[in-house]
């Protein structure tokens, strides 16, 4: 069905921001081909996956950037950014540091993205409450503060991935249609 052929109306091109494996990379092969990994590799090998999407009558091809470890070492270029329409920026609600990175990564986003940029604050991880350090609350309130969306997920039971996934296309297609 996600033929490369297909036509499309629109190509949206995202990107995906945060810390080292709060699980970016799973939170997009969960989107684009249902699949979870359990091991930790720092990346999946893929630079950037592809879903078809239809809104309204138009079919839109979300075409998304995944860093291939290289958050690590804060070395994403400003290439990574440019032409980006959306971003999924996302921390682990295990790992309070990196929700405080949160600030680090808008600014860079900021610095070098297009300021209409649809960002969506993910706070993944949600099936390990117990070990919960960032409350749904101050992940929702720093999001409205910020003026982005926002939403808890995990890659790993499938909860609100696509929701997260499709709010963003939706609402690039909104701003940029
Ligand atoms: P990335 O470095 O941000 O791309 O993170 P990864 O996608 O590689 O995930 C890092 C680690 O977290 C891996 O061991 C994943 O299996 C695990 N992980 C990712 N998402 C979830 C989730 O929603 N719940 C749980 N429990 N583990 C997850
Ligand atoms: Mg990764």
């Amino acid at each position: 069905e996600d033929s490369f052929d297909e036509e499309c109306d629109y190509l949206f091109k995202s990107v995906m921001i945060g810390d080292s494996a709060v699980g970016k990379s799973n939170l997009l092969s969960r989107f684009s081909r249902n699949e979870f990994r359990l091991d930790s590799k720092p990346t999946i090998g893929v630079e950037f996956a592809y879903r078809n999407i239809k809104v309204g009558d138009k079919l839109i091809k979300a075409q998304i950037w995944d860093t291939a470890g290289q958050e690590r070492f804060r070395a994403i270029t400003s290439s990574y950014y440019r032409g980006a329409l959306g971003a999924l920026l996302v921390y682990d609600i295990t790992r309070k540091a990196t929700f405080e990175n949160v600030k680090k990564w808008l600014r860079e986003l900021r610095d070098f993205g297009s300021s209409d940029m649809v960002v969506v604050l993910v706070g993944n991880k949600c099936d390990l409450g117990h070990s919960r350090e960032v409350g749904e609350e101050e992940g929702r309130d720093f999001a409205e503060e910020e003026g982005l969306c926002f939403m808890e997920t995990s890659a790993l039971e499938n909860v609100n991935v696509e929701e997260a996934f499709l709010h963003m296309v939706n609402k690039i297609h909104q701003v940029s249609t």
